[in-house]
C-alpha cells in the first residue's frame, strides 16, 4: 500500500526555493518553532490533505515543459524530513521519470541514530540538492529564535559534505535575534568547512505572515521588530561572502 503524505499546500509555479521553475509542495508539520515562521498554519492545526506520490507526481509532470533543464521539484514546509518515508517513496517515483528533486529543510529531525538515519542515507541517492537553513550558528540564540538546539541541524551540514551532496544554505536575517556580526561571521566560518555549498543566500526576515500567527491566536513574539535595513542585509551578505558561491 502506498504512503500517504500529509500536504500542507502546493504551489505550481514556485522560483525562490531552489534553481529554476519549482512545482513546490508544502508538508504538513514542523519540530521547530521559529519566531519569524510564515508558516505557523503547517504546525499543529489539523489542515492538510493526505497524497500519494503518486497524485503529487502526476500533478506536478503537467509542468514539465517550464522546468526547462534545471527546474524540478521542490518539497519543503513545515519541516519535509517528518514524513521521510512519503519523501522516499516521492523522490524514488520521481527520479525515476529523470525529474530534479529538492529538499528545503531546517534540519530539525536530523539524527546518525537509528533508522531515520538509515532512510536519511537512501533518501540521499534521490536527492539532487538540499537548500539547509541554517537560522543562527549561535545555540543560545538559535534555541531562542527556534526553541531547540542547532547541534544536530550542524551535524547534518556536516554530513552532507562529508557524502558531497550539493546544498543551498540559507539564513534568514532577523534584527536583534540572527543579525550580530560575530554570529554572522561565525557562520561563515563554518560554511568554510563544507566541500558541499553551491550557493548561500541570505533571506530578510519580513512580516507577510504575521496575519496567520493572529488568525492561530498564537503570541506574536517579534512584535515591534521591524524587517533588517538594506545595510545590515549588505553587511550579512559581505560577512558570507555570498558573491563568492555565485
Ligand atoms: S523550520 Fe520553517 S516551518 Fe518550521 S517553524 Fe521554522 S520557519 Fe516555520
Amino acid at each position: 500500500m502506498s504512503i500517504k503524505g500529509r500536504v500542507h499546500s502546493i504551489e505550481s509555479f514556485g522560483s525562490a526555493d531552489g534553481p529554476g521553475v519549482r512545482f513546490m509542495v508544502f508538508l504538513h508539520g514542523c519540530p521547530l518553532r521559529c519566531q519569524f515562521c510564515h508558516n505557523p498554519d503547517t504546525w499543529g492545526s489539523k489542515k492538510y490533505e493526505e497524497m500519494s506520490a503518486d497524485q503529487i507526481l502526476r500533478q506536478a509532470l503537467r509542468y514539465k515543459n517550464y522546468w526547462g533543464t534545471n527546474g524540478g521539484i521542490t518539497i519543503s514546509g513545515g519541516e519535509p524530513l517528518l514524513q521521510i518515508d512519503f519523501l522516499l517513496e516521492l523522490f524514488k517515483k520521481a527520479k525515476a521519470q529523470g525529474v530534479n528533486t529538492c529538499i528545503d529543510t531546517s534540519g530539525g529531525c536530523f539524527t546518525r541514530e537509528g533508522e531515520w538515519f538509515k532512510k536519511f542515507e537512501e533518501l540521499m541517492n534521490y536527492t539532487d540538492l538540499l537548500l539547509v537553513d541554517i537560522k543562527e550558528i549561535n545555540d543560545e540564540r538559535h534555541r531562542v529564535l527556534t526553541t531547540k538546539s542547532n547541534e544536530n541541524i550542524l551535524d547534518m551540514a556536516r554530513y552532507l559534505s562529508d557524502i558531497n551532496k550539493p546544498v543551498w544554505i540559507r539564513h534568514v536575517l532577523v534584527p536583534e535575534r540572527s543579525d550580530y556580526d560575530e554570529d554572522l561571521d561565525q557562520l561563515n566560518e563554518f560554511i568554510k568547512t563544507l566541500n558541499n555549498v553551491e550557493k548561500v543566500e541570505v533571506l530578510p526576515y519580513h512580516t507577510l505572515g504575521v496575519f496567520k500567527w493572529e488568525e492561530l491566536g498564537i503570541d506574536y513574539q517579534l512584535e515591534g521588530i521591524q524587517p533588517p535595513t538594506a545595510e545590515r542585509v549588505e553587511n550579512a551578505h559581505k560577512r558570507l561572502h555570498v558573491e563568492d558561491y555565485k
